[in-house]
């Protein structure tokens, strides 16, 4: 199989890199989840002691933003849409966190809220969206530190321009900071899934191997058996392949082994899987193929074969034959059992004569 972006689809529907994918996942659904409980905390604590001095309208927007964030936290552990649920805490506490550098907050305290908010939102959502909560975040202060006669509080010069060098610096360095971990995640990512790719391929052929079906692909199928059943299999092996070997060398026998695989594989539809079974031997593996459509796609591989002879570069030709057994997996259960039952077919197939396609 060529390395094509075709191919790596192909892998890409077998191949999950699941422990990566899944940790990644925790660890924003923890930011996530941390966040809505400090946020509740935090908005309740200030309610309980403030509230005499708050506004009427900051209390009631602080009471909102906590019923907000519970029902967030709530549709979030009910619904497990971590992004939505991750937009929803960060904007409610912009929206607060606004309202506070507009308010000024306890004796003129609230620049001091602001800063965790990058990191926050880079931690919850990844480089792009928390690059554009951070920079939404960044405007809306300088706007009302440099607009006071739009706000109630009363912010110096010197704090208004040392807070926002701060939160300037903060989102550089956790942008960076998100960005390089979030790169280096997608590099283990391909090389773990690379590293799978190379271990279920046969490397003379570049067709899956057998550690692919017994690994991967059964495994697949029990898992989803209404994606593959039925399910035929043809075994495949190449008639009196020894005596290439022993006519034309081994090299030529590895060539032939290629060339094999080459045409059974545009024999096949996208869905099939053929591999290398071991030796000389190959596996078809039909879905949605009862055992006498595997027996019409044999029968079609092996009229492929004899009539498509490996041309070697100094004009020889080799004429090969492959005889063939076919079965039906009946219970995603019962591979073993269906591959013993191709491979006694193909048995009688070599016994018959060869050059020819058994049913098991
Ligand atoms: P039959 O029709 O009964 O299948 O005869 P056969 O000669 O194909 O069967 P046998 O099992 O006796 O021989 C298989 C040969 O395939 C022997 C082995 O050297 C050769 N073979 C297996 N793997 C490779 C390989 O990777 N490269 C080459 N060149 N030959 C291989
Ligand atoms: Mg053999
Ligand atoms: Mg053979």
């Amino acid at each position: 199989m060529q390395d094509s972006k075709a191919t790596k689809e192909w892998w890409r529907s077998f191949i999950e890199v699941d422990g990566l994918h899944s940790a990644e996942r925790k660890r924003r659904s923890f930011s996530l989840l941390a966040m809505s409980a400090i946020a509740i905390v935090v908005f309740s604590v200030l309610l309980i002691t403030n509230y005499q001095v708050y506004s009427n309208t900051l209390s009631i927007t602080l009471f909102c933003g906590l019923v907000a964030v519970i029902i967030n936290a709530y549709i979030y552990l009910q619904t497990k849409q971590l992004r939505g649920a991750g937009i929803g805490v960060a904007l409610i506490i912009l929206i607060l966190c606004s309202l506070l550098v507009y308010t000024g907050g306890k004796d003129n305290t609230a620049l001091y809220w602001i800063m965790f908010y990058p990191v926050v939102s880079y931690t919850m959502l990844g480089t792009r969206i928390g690059t554009t909560l951070s920079i939404a975040m960044l405007i809306v202060s300088t706007f009302f530190l440099y607009n006071p006669e739009l706000i109630q509080a009363n912010y110096g010069d010197t704090e208004k321009s040392r807070f926002l060098s701060g939160l300037m610096l903060v989102i550089t360095f956790s942008f960076i900071s998100e960005y390089f971990r979030d790169r280096s995640h997608q590099i283990i990512t391909n090389i773990t899934f690379n590293q799978k790719q190379k271990a279920n391929t046969d490397t003379l052929t570049g067709l899956p191997n057998r550690r692919f079906i017994d690994t991967i692909f059964i495994p697949k199928v029990q898992q989803s058996s209404d994606a593959f059943i039925p399910l035929s299999i043809v075994l495949m092996d190449i008639d009196k392949f020894k005596n290439i070997n022993d006519t034309y060398g081994h090299d030529v026998g590895d060539k032939a082994l290629m060339h094999i695989a080459k045409l059974m594989q545009h024999q096949l539809r996208y869905s099939d899987i053929f591999a290398r079974f071991g030796g000389e031997e190959f596996i078809a593996l039909l879905p949605h193929a009862s055992v006498r459509q595997g027996e019409q796609i044999a029968e079609k591989l092996r009229r492929c074969l004899e009539q498509h002879p490996l041309h070697l570069e100094d004009g020889r030709e080799i004429q090969m034959t492959s005889s063939f057994g076919v079965a039906e997996i009946k219970n995603v259960n019962s591979f073993d059992l269906t591959i013993k039952a191709a491979d006694e077919a193909l048995y009688q197939a070599k016994n018959q004569g060869r050059n020819r396609v058994v049913c098991g």
